[in-house]
């Protein structure tokens, strides 16, 4: 895909520091880490999001990233680790080339998660059947 970094970088146009490569994925160091070790998971053939990407592929990204995890974990001393992905610009997805985060956690590190809400009388419910009758 033309203009995509994450393309440019798996036809190694331009540099990375990859971790790991096999036929259908890369992992590699993201240029602006949450923490050191902070690694990008991405498949080589261009989808946009996660959700775009073929069955097969996604069940075998899960395997990737569960292979990649723990040795990311382990080398960096890390005790956890937010793996995660952003589908589409709302959800702060700034580069549109499919990409999960392995990002190591540390006890006390200070990150914050994202703010909870609290639901009014009856809204789950309206809400569950909403989604159900999406599926
Ligand atoms: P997003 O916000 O789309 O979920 O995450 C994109 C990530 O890609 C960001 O964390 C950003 O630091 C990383 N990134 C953007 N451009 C490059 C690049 O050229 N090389 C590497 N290694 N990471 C990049
Ligand atoms: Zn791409």
């Amino acid at each position: 895909m033309e203009g995509c970094i994450f393309c440019k970088i798996i036809a190694k146009e331009v540099p990375a520091a990859l971790i790991y490569e096999d036929d259908f994925f890369v992992a590699m160091l993201d240029i602006g880490p949450v923490h050191q070790g902070h690694t990008l998971v991405i498949p080589k053939d261009h989808h946009a999001t996660f959700l775009d990407m073929p069955d097969d592929l996604a069940k075998d990204y899960a395997h990737v990233i569960k292979v990649l995890s723990p040795a990311i974990m382990e080398s960096m001393g890390a005790q956890g680790v937010n793996i995660t992905t952003n589908v589409g610009s709302a959800a702060g997805q700034t580069v549109h080339h499919a990409h999960f985060h392995i990002i190591p956690r540390f006890k006390g590190d200070g990150l914050q998660h994202w703010p909870q809400k609290e639901y009014e009388e009856g809204e789950m419910d309206k809400i569950v059947e909403s989604i159900k009758k999406h599926l």
